[in-house]
């Protein structure tokens, strides 16, 4: 069987997959940021040794988690759990728990969730795209992760979409991230002169109800969306693409974004499917149990 972490700032959530991919157990724990990375590992560790208690039986480990995982050493670079930032976290945990592990960005678990038994479920090449507090993207082929040379593959939110664009924390400018993440959005709709503390749920819940300021940044938004995911489409010719993260909820995503999208991208027959995700909120720790496929064992 197959466990699955999903390690986030505030909670650190445990699965159990069975060989069918059906769900057996689930457990989260608070991460114990504050009390820094040995209390985080042992934290993990545990989680591991309950699971496996439970189901009677040895796992594979795979954990998803923000920010971007370092080729040279398996540490993390960007997390938001920032005592994890340069820990070789990969071997420690393969050494505490007696096994080698796997560990991958959030966006490429959920990619590889959705592409295995999601939204993307059947299509031979799957882009799949976050955009939530931040913005990224992982690439699927026949149900295979993709992570590049580099391990950056998919990672479209660093793309620049304008060269005077806001300040990116990775130490760009005008990245898509600066734009199509929620605190883009909002911020967005603050420099067109909306309220300072509205959010991009806020802008979004406005520009329903007829607020110009807000429907002219969710058009804005809706128009770099065609233009950023054009660049991607462009390149990779995926079969689907897949949404995840809060702002997938934006409706106006698979018809006006869509439409943005044709506008751009080197085909006059563009219909690739633009889906909106199936495995929710748990394709991140679904996907980090499905890093190893079901027959393998550690
Ligand atoms: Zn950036």
């Amino acid at each position: 069987m197959r466990i699955g972490i999903d390690l986030g700032g505030t909670k650190t959530e445990g699965i159990v997959l069975n060989p069918a991919g059906c769900e057996l157990l689930r457990t989260r724990y608070p991460t114990p940021q504050a009390e820094g990375y040995s209390a985080i590992l042992s934290t993990i560790v545990s989680l591991v040794h309950e699971l496996e208690r439970s189901v009677d039986e040895n796992c594979t480990v795979g954990i998803g988690t923000p920010g971007a995982i370092s080729l040279a050493d398996g540490s993390l670079r960007n997390s938001n759990t920032v005592c994890l930032i340069g820990k070789p976290i990969v071997a420690d945990l393969a050494r505490e728990l007696g096994r080698p592990i796997r560990m991958e960005n959030d966006a490429n678990c959920f990619a590889l969730s959705e592409a295995i038994d999601g939204a993307g479920r059947g299509y031979e090449t799957v882009f799949g795209v976050i955009m939530g507090t931040g913005v990224g993207g992982g690439i699927i082929h026949q149900e295979k992760l993709i992570p590049g040379r580099l391990h950056i593959s998919g990672e479209w939110g660093h793309n620049r979409l304008e060269s005077d664009g806001p300040p990116c924390y990775c130490g760009r400018r005008g990245c898509v991230e600066t734009f199509l993440s929620g605190p883009g959005l909002a911020a967005d709709y603050v420099r067109r002169g909306g309220s300072s503390n509205a959010t991009a749920e806020d802008a979004i819940q406005l520009a329903r109800s007829g607020d110009e300021i807000a429907e002219q940044a969710v058009r804005a938004f809706l128009k770099r969306f065609g233009l950023a995911l054009a660049t991607v489409i462009n390149i990779l010719d995926p079969h689907v693409i897949v949404l995840g993260g809060g702002l997938s909820n934006v409706d106006r995503l698979y018809s006006e974004g869509c439409d943005q999208v044709a506008r751009h991208v080197f085909c006059d027959a563009f219909d690739t499917p633009i889906r909106k995700n199936k495995n929710g909120d748990s394709a991140g720790v679904r996907g980090a149990a499905q890093l190893w496929l079901a027959a393998e064992t550690p």
